[in-house]
């Protein structure tokens, strides 16, 4: 089955050799130099590009570089980086926009094009709208032969990003741990990176999949069922913590001591655990992202605002807010004092510092932090029995609070729910989180009868 190229708020993602080629990706680079030129005429503009490890990163990097400079927008070459690198550079170099070539955790047949604007940020839906609109009309502005951008390549992207990251620590308290820690980059981008971060915070390091060779040596997707041979790893080296990285290291899981996953929900809880032991203020985290960071918050006298799903409305929300920590429940973890932008480096350190703070193994840190039940599932739907299904959950769980700005969240006493539409694939997905397998287990049932109600 063909599958529709997707192009959403964050960029676009497609099949390599099939739906996103090089003539795809350069309309696309050449849109996004147009809607930049547009808004900015007077001034010379720059774009950060970078990729992650997929070997199909090359031939988009040069296909989209080839499309911003056609629309006079210099490029700067950040060559094979972390999407947080690239959101961090772009700022530093008063760049006007960056790209990212990743299609993140998706299989290897994906690639994408990722599209920041100067906040370092993704574009808000009227702005990704604007684009899209001159893509597809391809209503390009072209520069003449006097104007086309230029070039460079800048090899400090990693040295910015560790340097931004070490800031908000305490190297020295840290390194004096000595701390043993298994790292899993699935042969991503976050490899080399992370080891200099790990080596500079004094811990010993034992690697797998660290070469940046795009041959990801299991499911990309840092879970529980994708991590069985990393947790193993951590096992045999008895090692004090694990990390797992998607292949653009956003996202970050953690695997305990005792080779135990502990979920990515935990890297923002554990990371939010230390941020509130030391800063009083408000967290921002999507509507899909477990209480547990809630809990935490309201230990600490703040609480969390929730946003719609998707990276750019919690980093807007924490910008406007200025919230001490965010992220979403997925393992990405912000901080603004490094970017608006979700930062497995960041939730390493954080998470490495509440251990030594605290001189606690990571598995005690996550059972003080207690815990959920939490079930994640999907299902097809067309667009009319998506909102038939809405409006059916909005009579059957009357009673509950309910935030309705990204499809609806329903939250009760003794746990909550979040149904939306996918904004990737035609399916709901629903959310549900309880103190008990017996709760959950009442509102999966909930949810499931109202399905079948509207879609049998
Ligand atoms: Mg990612």
């Amino acid at each position: 089955m063909t599958e529709p190229l997707i192009i959403s708020v964050s960029g676009m993602r497609g099949i390599i050799g099939g739906n996103l080629t090089a003539s795809i990706a350069s309309e696309y680079g050449c849109a996004f130099g147009t809607f930049l030129r547009t808004a900015r005429p007077q001034e010379r503009l720059s774009v950060s590009i970078g990729t992650d490890s997929r070997p199909s990163g090359q031939m988009l990097k040069s296909a989209v570089t080839a499309g911003l400079t056609g629309a006079g927008v210099d490029v700067i070459d950040l060559g094979l980086v972390t999407t947080p690198c690239v959101g961090i550079s772009l700022r530093e170099l008063g760049c006007a926009g960056g790209v990212v070539i990743t299609a993140s955790h998706n299989p290897i047949r994906y690639n994408g094009i990722k599209l920041l604007l100067s906040n370092g940020i993704a574009p808000s839906p009227d702005v990704a709208a604007k684009i899209k609109k001159l893509f597809f009309e391809k209503s390009f502005g072209f520069a003449d032969s006097t104007g086309c951008g230029k070039v460079t390549s800048d090899e400090m992207a990693d040295d910015r990003h560790i340097a931004k990251v070490l800031a908000i620590i305490d190297k020295e308290t840290i390194a004096a741990r000595k701390f043993r820690v298994a790292l899993d980059s699935v042969n991503g981008a976050g490899g080399r990176v992370t080891k200099t971060l790990l080596a500079e915070l004094g811990c010993e390091v034992f690697a797998v999949n660290d070469e940046p060779t795009g041959q990801f040596s299991h499911n990309p997707e840092p879970t529980t069922e994708n991590l069985a041979d990393f947790c193993r790893v951590v096992r045999a080296e008895g090692v004090d913590i694990g990390f797992a990285q998607d292949p653009d290291a956003d996202r970050l899981a953690i695997v305990d001591e005792n080779g135990g996953y502990i979920g990515e929900e935990y890297s923002l809880a554990l990371a939010a655990q230390y941020i509130f032991r030391q800063k009083t203020g408000d967290a921002a985290a999507n509507l899909s992202t477990s209480r547990m960071i809630d809990d935490i918050a309201r230990k600490a006298g703040g609480r969390v605002i929730r946003t719609p799903v998707g990276e750019a409305n919690v980093a807007s929300a924490m910008l406007e807010h200025d919230c001490v920590i965010g992220g979403e429940g997925n393992g990405g973890v912000i901080d603004l004092r490094v970017g608006p932008i979700r930062d497995s480096l960041v939730g390493i350190a954080l998470v490495l510092q509440l251990m030594t703070d605290t001189g606690k193994s990571v598995s005690e840190l996550a059972g003080e932090i207690g815990g959920y039940c939490m079930s994640k599932d999907k299902f097809p739907a067309g667009q009319d029995q998506k909102q038939r299904i809405l409006d059916s959950a909005k009579t059957t769980f009357a009673g509950a609070k309910l935030n309705n700005t990204d499809g609806c969240r329903f939250d009760f006493d003794d746990g909550w729910l979040h149904i939306r539409s996918s904004n990737t694939e035609p399916v709901m997905r629903v959310i549900v989180e309880a103190k008990d397998q017996a709760t959950a287990q009442k509102y999966i049932d909930a949810v499931a009868k109202i399905r079948d109600d509207i879609t049998s």
